[in-house]
């Protein structure tokens, strides 16, 4: 029951973008349905098949909301906090070490000094 325009690969009309060409452009499909699909034929496979949205009914991505970028920033806190002496180290702490680099290398302050 395809009542979906097919095109063939690499010959989609414009304004046809399939989800990941819309999400490079800072575009969602918005709750349109698929409008078309693209087609690629294989050798003794069934075709390669591509979804197609319409460009003009594309919805901007999402707008980060307060309450994400509060969880946002909260992440972003706990990894730069050092698991070790708990202080906000001001960069993420690297998984290599599991703590900040004062904490990882706490002696050579005459190394530091000269770096
Ligand atoms: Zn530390």
């Amino acid at each position: 029951m395809s009542t979906l325009p097919v095109f063939r690969w690499r010959l989609a009309p414009d304004g046809y973008a399939t989800r990941r060409q819309l999400r490079a452009a800072g575009l969602r499909p918005g709750g349109q349905g698929v409008a078309a699909q693209l087609e690629r034929p294989r050798r003794r496979r069934p075709p390669l098949v591509a979804y197609l949205y319409r460009i003009e009914h594309a919805r901007p991505v999402r707008p980060m909301t307060p309450a994400k970028w509060a969880a946002l920033a909260k992440a972003n806190a706990a990894r730069r906090t050092c698991p070790h002496c708990r202080h906000d180290a001001g960069y993420v702490i690297p998984a290599t070490l599991g703590m900040c680099v004062a904490c990882a290398f706490p002696e050579p302050a005459e190394s530091l000094r000269s770096a």
